[in-house]
């Protein structure tokens, strides 16, 4: 089967499997995402999730969060790990939203990858998600996925794999695609222990389960 059709069809069996999947970050507004996602780095998103009810309690506001010191929001989110660095580029990255967007998250791509502590799949979460564009997100789950699958070829590099996807994924399906791997990467196909492809629904697609 060509790339583009195995994509549709796995894209198709993945809807039907997790309907309602989505971003799995708890999130009300633009600003708290682009925070939680910074967080979400080398730590769960359940732990995030957690984490966040005590930080966004602190600081309601773009405005207050960028008036904070580091190191107050360090100790506050320590858990997540990498405190250190994550609370710098959230205090620097609300300054910025702050004094250049009016407390505004920016919808535009290459805007969000200039603001500190935002790589690519951050930037195409956030415009997924908050903003509807198409997006691909190349997280661990899809990076593993995909080559399991057969959608890209022995490629890790994560912007690589999105470069290729973007070749084979309808622009308006990428997000929603992109939550229902991780949803199946933690349910089926997981990381640490061997994926359960007898239960898969997309296993008589698989490379990995000896389709060709
Ligand atoms: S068949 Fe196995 S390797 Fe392939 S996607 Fe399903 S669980 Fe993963």
């Amino acid at each position: 089967m060509r790339k583009k059709e195995l994509a549709l069809e796995v894209i198709a069996r993945l809807k039907k499997e997790y309907p309602d999947a989505d971003c799995t970050l708890e999130y009300d507004q633009a600003w708290k995402l682009l925070v939680s996602v910074r967080l979400a780095a080398q730590c769960t998103d359940a732990r995030v999730n957690v984490v966040v009810e005590k930080l966004f309690a602190q600081y309601p506001d773009v405005a207050s969060l960028a008036a904070a010191p580091a190191e107050d929001i360090e100790r506050i989110v320590h858990p997540c790990g990498l405190g250190h660095s994550k609370a710098r580029d959230i205090s620097a990255c609300m300054k910025i939203l702050h004094e250049q967007y009016q407390d505004k998250v920016p919808d535009d791509f290459d805007a969000l990858l200039k603001l500190p502590g935002v790589g690519r799949k951050s930037a195409n979460l956030i415009m997924g998600d908050v903003f509807g564009r198409p997006a691909i997100v190349t997280d661990t789950h899809c990076i593993r996925l995909c080559n399991r699958i057969g959608l890209v070829d022995n490629i890790k590099e994560p912007q690589k794999v999105e470069m290729a996807l973007w070749k084979i994924i309808p622009p308006e399906e990428g997000s929603d695609f992109c939550h229902r791997l991780v949803w199946h990467g933690r349910a089926v196909c997981t990381a640490r222990t061997t994926p359960s492809c007898e239960k898969c629904c997309l296993r008589d697609l698989c490379r990995q389960n000896g389709v060709k």
